[in-house]
């Protein structure tokens, strides 16, 4: 059963507009910046 791996991984990588950084699909509400870039706590 590797069809949900399969599936993320074919899924396009968003990258971070900041640092480039591969996003996770959760990041999703975070616009275009990844958790470090718009850490709240910065
Ligand atoms: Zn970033």
């Amino acid at each position: 059963m590797d069809n949900v791996v399969e599936f993320f991984r074919n899924l396009p990588k968003k990258k971070c507009q900041e640092c480039g950084q591969d996003m996770l699909e959760k990041a999703d509400c975070y616009g275009n910046l990844c958790d470090e870039c718009d850490h709240p706590a910065r």
